[in-house]
């Protein structure tokens, strides 16, 4: 089994005073540079503050373990992935052995134990070789592993964290066919019978459902309380009763498993209940919310990686006896698009540390995933374009990067959806 690098990284780091940040980092073309977190007073009094791209040591450490994990373990493995449909089983495997799949986890249950920041960073860094590959260590570490971590009772940590940090995947189940932005409609009931609960309904849109061993399942135990009967529900994958069928084909995002699922009378025993009867919903909100910052690093990481691709042709390719770069027309764009690219890092760390800091994020988070799937959009298109016809073919990974955007307006809530809850909030901000 090959070490656990970022479990190392974070051991080892734990024996650091966390203040002794240092100016080590040599991001991606020397983007970022680690310095004091907190405000320092300068002289003469005057209070200054870490530009947003400034990472504590461990958080540096790790996105470099996880640039060099993910050139070497995942990109040899992209391409056959996207062909076939299919996550290569080794690449879930690394994944775990890495310490990936349970980055906040306590170490207690076997975790990393690192922080949501460090998520949102993998996650970037992923999404640069391979957005499927980042959207299954998104969904485990932002919605999964939190759900049980901050709902889950001892036995329930216990059974489940452990298995989750280092060999089962989760599967988050709220979407069905009629239900998809209007989620709390859901239709899936739980019947209650004395100690146990009776499932019946069916669910569509479930990433990772294909490798997955655990369903967190948002089922109406009440339909007359309407979305105050929806209740989550632990189900074992090998519960009777339970289908998993036969996976979407879809335009982007191929390795990543994304399959119908049906409940004909499944028993799930009422211990299996994650956290109280009737608060389904709330759980839902408030981890969808988080999620919605792993997305906007996702798409980030997509857009930071097509555009590293592509650069180095337009400094290669030669036309009119000069560098395709050196022309003004293209410069222009490459500066736009790069400036998109630094702004959407910028709302995705700001939401990033605003939910660490324990502050109102919604908004930001919701600004994040927007403008970070809109970015995303524009970079692999313009991308195509400056690749001329060969950003066209199957022979560089541009395409791929083009098709895999597109999911970044849809799940986590469209982007209309995005739209509507900033205005919410914008219109509260407004209120006498
Ligand atoms: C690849 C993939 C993976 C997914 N993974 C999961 C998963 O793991 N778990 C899960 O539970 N779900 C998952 N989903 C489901 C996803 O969250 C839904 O597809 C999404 O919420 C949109 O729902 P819908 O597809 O039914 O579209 P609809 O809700 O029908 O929306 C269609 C269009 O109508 C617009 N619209 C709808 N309502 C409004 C409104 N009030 N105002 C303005 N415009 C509106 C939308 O913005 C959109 O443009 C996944 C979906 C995909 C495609």
């Amino acid at each position: 089994m090959a070490a656990p690098l970022v479990r190392i990284v974070s051991k080892s780091l734990k024996q650091l005073s966390r203040p002794s940040w240092r100016t080590c980092q040599s991001g991606v073309r020397s983007r970022t540079i680690s310095v004091p977190a907190t405000d320092s007073l300068q002289p003469g009094g005057v209070s200054s503050f870490p530009p947003l791209q400034t990472y504590s040591e461990e958080e540096s450490m790790m996105r470099e373990a996880v640039k060099k994990y993910a050139q070497e373990r995942i990109a040899p493995h992209v391409s056959k992935m996207d062909e076939n449909s299919a996550m290569d089983e080794e690449v879930i495997k690394s994944l775990f052995e890495q310490g990936l799949m349970g980055i906040e986890i306590d170490p207690e249950y076997s975790g990393t134990g690192s922080s949501f920041f460090s998520s949102i960073l993998v996650i970037e860094e992923l999404a640069k070789v391979d957005p499927s590959v980042a959207v299954l260590v998104d969904i485990q570490n932002t919605l999964i592993n939190v759900l049980f971590a901050k709902l889950g009772t001892p036995a329930q940590k216990e059974k489940y964290l452990n298995r989750l940090s280092t060999d089962m995947c989760g599967s988050f189940c709220l979407s069905e066919a009629e239900s998809g932005s209007d989620a709390f409609s859901l239709k899936t009931r739980a019947e209650k019978h004395k100690d146990f609960y009776v499932i019946n309904g069916s669910k569509m849109w479930i990433s990772n459902a294909e490798h997955a061993g655990v369903f967190l399942v948002m089922a109406n135990v009440d339909p007359s309380a309407g979305y105050r009967g929806i209740t989550c529900f632990i189900v074992d994958r090998d519960t009777e009763g339970l289908e998993i069928c036969k996976k979407e084909n879809k335009l982007g995002l191929r390795a990543s498993s994304t399959c119908p699922l049906n409940f004909d009378n499944v028993k799930v025993p009422e211990k299996n209940i994650l956290g109280e009867v009737g608060h389904g919903y709330k759980y839902a909100i408030g981890m969808l919310n988080e999620g919605r910052i792993g997305i906007a690093a996702q798409m980030l990481g997509l857009a930071e990686g097509c555009f590293d691709h592509t650069v180095p042709y337009t400094r290669q390719r030669m036309q009119f006896g000069k560098r395709i770069f050196d022309f003004q027309g293209l410069q222009h764009q490459i500066a736009h698009v790069a400036t998109q690219i630094e702004a959407a890092r910028l709302l995705t760390y700001n939401a990033a540390r605003l939910k660490e800091a324990g502050r109102p994020f919604i908004k930001e988070a919701c600004m994040a995933k927007y403008f970070s799937a809109e970015v995303a959009t524009l970079t692999t298109s313009k991308c195509i374009e400056w690749m001329g016809g060969v950003g066209f073919t199957k022979d560089y990974p541009i395409e791929k990067y083009y098709r895999d955007c597109k999911i970044g307006t849809i799940y986590e809530g469209t982007t209309n959806i995005q739209l509507s809850t900033m205005a919410k909030l914008i219109d509260k901000e407004y209120d006498v």
